[in-house]
């Protein structure tokens, strides 16, 4: 087992005085760095830098951020879901290591995808038909994983087949 125990520590951001948010570090005592090419072949949508030894990844909501020896959470509920998620992933990094011979690791470095270049596809008509007040929302809501490109259904028209076209291959480069 690569990750046998760590320390947890939970706490609210200094800067976010009021927002009942949590963020959680688990400190481990064991450097990790090997598994993240791994990690980085298996978690969709996982932003890898090798030279750094960091990985940031995106569960839920949740912003998750894995180093040689620590794995950060960030936007938890309260305490208990920051051990349950910590312990989750914990969970999953095992799992990983426990089969990396099975695995291709991957060590390139995805881009992310960028909220101005998302808005620069869209339609640009802020006709609230996904729901939210702007295309530039939308596209900020797309790149955090909380909207669906589909819920844009004017794009899915003949009239910006071009613009969808392009979205969608930025989409898959960036999963
Ligand atoms: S449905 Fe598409 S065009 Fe309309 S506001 Fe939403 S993102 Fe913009």
């Amino acid at each position: 087992m690569l990750i046998e125990n760590y320390d947890l520590e939970v706490t609210t951001p200094p800067c976010d005085p009021g927002v009942e948010r949590f963020n959680a570090i688990a400190r481990l005592v064991v450097d990790i760095s090997q598994v993240l090419p791994y990690l980085n072949a298996t978690w969709k949508g996982a932003i890898y830098d090798h030279s750094a030894h960091i990985l940031t990844w995106r569960m839920g909501g949740r912003a998750v951020t894995v180093q040689p020896y620590e794995i950060a959470v960030s936007r938890l509920e309260d305490r208990q879901e920051a051990t349950q998620v910590i312990e989750r992933l914990v969970g999953m990094i095992n799992r990983t290591w426990e089969r990396r011979d099975e695995i291709e690791p991957n060590y390139q470095k995805r881009e992310r995808l960028k909220a101005l270049d998302v808005y620069k596809l869209l339609p640009g008509t802020n006709c609230k038909a996904c729901g939210q007040p702007t295309c530039f929302v939308f596209a900020n809501k797309l790149t955090a994983g909380e909207v669906e490109v589909e819920q844009c259904t004017p794009l899915f028209t003949e009239t910006y087949q071009e613009k969808r076209e392009q979205l969608l291959a930025l989409i898959q480069a960036a999963a």
